[in-house]
């Protein structure tokens, strides 16, 4: 695994393919690169290769040909092992619907990844507890999240997917399933973390949210990205 150099971006996505069998290839020779610090939102139609390229920079799915480089690791050619201790380390994902386990406490959920990733017990509840206050949900440390509205399970989820420090957050329709007031602060909330240096990968159908948190669109069309354009109103 190289080391990155500081002027190398942080996702470095090249000529990239993904076929899938019948029909046209999901992508078709895209070509991205996001550099630390950047805001990016991934728009365009639905089959357009969103999911598909979010798989990919996650380690999820592999491209049928070209390359995929996040923080200096070659991510299309990680076996599964790796690819997992990549994702726990370098990437955060938050989800349309939270993919929260509702069996545990909010705390307990937060804790997850660094359990996965053998942080020491005293360090990882030390993060989750400094999470949860950073986030507005540390009432709420002992509930469980179903006990929560939107909101405030997705910035649960916001917590977990901080807790290891990845270098990458990516975050597929954050504001899809809350109503409008917690769809803003969650909007907020990603936007203040940006604005702390957090890098941000967003997909999302919805174009105000893209306006109001991107320093840079792009947009997809057929596997490919069709514009890429720097904010304006941000
Ligand atoms: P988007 O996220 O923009 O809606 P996707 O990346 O999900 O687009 O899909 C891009 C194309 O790839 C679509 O034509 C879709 O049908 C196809 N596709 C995505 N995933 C699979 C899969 N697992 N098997 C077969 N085809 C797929």
């Amino acid at each position: 695994m190289n080391e990155p150099r500081n002027d190398d971006p942080l996702i470095d996505v090249r000529e990239v393919t993904k076929a899938y069998g019948h029909g046209p290839d999901a992508l078709a020779g895209l070509t991205l690169r996001v550099r630390a610090g950047e805001a990016l939102a991934v728009l365009g139609p639905s089959g357009s290769g969103k999911s598909t390229l979010l798989n990919l920079i996650a380690g999820l799915d592999r491209p049928t040909s070209g390359s995929v480089t996040v923080d200096g690791v070659r991510v299309d050619r990680l076996g599964e092992t790796a690819s997992a201790k990549y994702r726990r380390s370098r990437i955060g994902m938050v989800f349309q619907f939270f993919n929260l386990l509702d069996d545990l406490t909010v705390t307990e959920n937060v804790l997850l990844p660094a359990q996965l990733s053998g942080m020491p017990r005293v360090r990882a509840a030390a993060r989750a507890a400094e999470l949860l206050a950073r986030l507005g949900i540390e009432r709420h440390a002992r509930a469980r999240p179903g006990r929560l509205s939107g909101g405030e399970r997705q910035r649960v989820a916001v917590a977990r997917a901080l807790m290891n420090r990845p270098p990458l957050l990516i975050a597929d329709e954050p504001t899809g399933a809350l109503d409008s007031v917690s769809g803003a602060e969650v909007r907020d909330l990603l936007r203040g973390l940006n604005a702390d240096g957090q890098t941000l990968v967003l997909v999302t159908h919805d174009l105000s949210l893209a306006e109001s948190l991107a320093t840079r669109t792009v947009e997809l069309v057929d596997g490919r990205v069709a514009r890429d354009f720097p904010a304006v109103t941000r």
